[in-house]
């Protein structure tokens, strides 16, 4: 996945608005959407956190929850109701 804007490989998964968004984590611009919906009904490991802008670490604070994508899934979604926008990390096993 590269960015078409400026050539950088560092998506980030966002949710916003229901919607599952890949952002470029050097210059922000949006790679990919598509409904949350249809990618959270997996068992891959993520945590979710409010999120701190592209390119930046998100504070460990900031966490709102941490699973299975398809546990987690309902709480990322009340908090994209809310207007937040959150990132998505895979965790690494
Ligand atoms: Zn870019």
């Amino acid at each position: 996945m590269i960015c078409h804007t400026c050539a950088s490989e560092q998506p980030e998964a966002i949710v916003q608005g229901g919607s599952y968004l890949l952002r470029c984590g050097a210059c922000g611009e949006h790679m990919v959407a598509t409904s949350f919906i249809a990618v959270s009904n997996t068992d891959g490991e993520f945590s979710a956190y409010c999120d701190p802008g592209y390119g930046r670490p998100p504070a460990p604070e900031a966490r709102i929850a941490r699973g299975p994508l398809r546990d987690i899934s309902a709480t990322v979604l009340a908090e994209t109701d809310r207007g937040t926008i959150v990132l998505l990390i895979a965790e690494t096993q």
